[in-house]
């Protein structure tokens, strides 16, 4: 199967091949991009996911694809609309993880689309995507620093889980009123790090209402986060 063959964006699948260099998917990501760029069912308010690879997998792009294209239609603003928020969370185990992420995460946000479809060629023009943001809180900035770069709106955040408790529950103007994707990256080394408090905390103050979760575990070891209706809909994917 070819990306577009998994209901991938035209313009996802052309960013990726002539920016990344990048046309077969993986594994991984033949299994878990039909799931959300074609839901079986109508209702698609809460699926979640437990993705099972090893790094090296491609299992980051398996989540950032279907990240960027839920969101992409969400807005035509060309700037960052603070009244958005933030509407994905990305969870990483460790500062170096949350940076990697954000990395994969910038390169594809590099794309640039408008309303009509097609591609833009000159960085001055309007850009469809501009208010698709990404931000990394890892404790590396000032806590100041963060929160004012929350303030201003982050779409889509890659957080180690600390940092990330902290500001939901201290930084007043970080609006995760809408946020509808939380992914626990590593969840299982999450867990051995003695994270499982934080991410309760963290799933309590999302407030269950998200749309949609990827748990994605690496040596097939998976757990449960108390309050979290991960029954709706679960898939292991191997
Ligand atoms: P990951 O398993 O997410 O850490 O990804 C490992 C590496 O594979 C990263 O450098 C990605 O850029 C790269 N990658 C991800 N998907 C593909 C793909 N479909 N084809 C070739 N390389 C890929």
């Amino acid at each position: 199967a070819t990306f577009a063959d998994l209901g991938l964006h035209p313009l996802l699948v052309a960013h990726l091949q002539s920016k990344m260099s990048i046309t077969k998917p993986t594994s991984i990501q033949r299994a878990a991009l039909p799931i959300f760029t074609k839901p079986s069912s109508e209702d698609t308010s809460a699926r979640d996911v437990f993705i099972q690879s090893q790094t090296g997998s491609g299992k980051t792009m398996a989540f950032l694809l279907p990240i960027i294209q839920d969101l992409l239609p969400l807005s035509t603003h060309s700037y960052i609309d603070r009244s958005i928020g933030t509407l994905a969370i990305i969870i990483a185990p460790t500062r170096e993880l949350a940076k990697q992420i954000s990395d994969v995460l910038e390169a594809l946000l590099t794309l640039r689309l408008r309303p009509d479809g097609e591609q833009e060629n000159t960085e001055s023009s309007t850009r469809y995507t501009r208010w698709l943001v990404s931000g990394l809180l890892s404790g590396g900035a000032t806590r100041a620093h963060e929160k004012a770069r929350l303030r201003k709106g982050v779409p889509i955040l890659v957080s180690t889980p600390g940092r990330l408790l902290d500001h939901l529950q201290n930084t007043s103007s970080f609006n995760v009123g809408k946020c509808r994707w939380l992914v626990l990256d590593e969840a299982d080394r999450l867990m051995e790090l003695g994270f499982e408090d934080t991410i309760k905390g963290i799933v309590q103050g999302l407030d269950g209402r998200r749309k949609l979760a990827f748990q994605a575990v690496q040596d097939g070891k998976t757990f449960e986060v108390g309050g979290w209706d991960w029954d709706r809909e679960r898939r292991t994917i191997l």
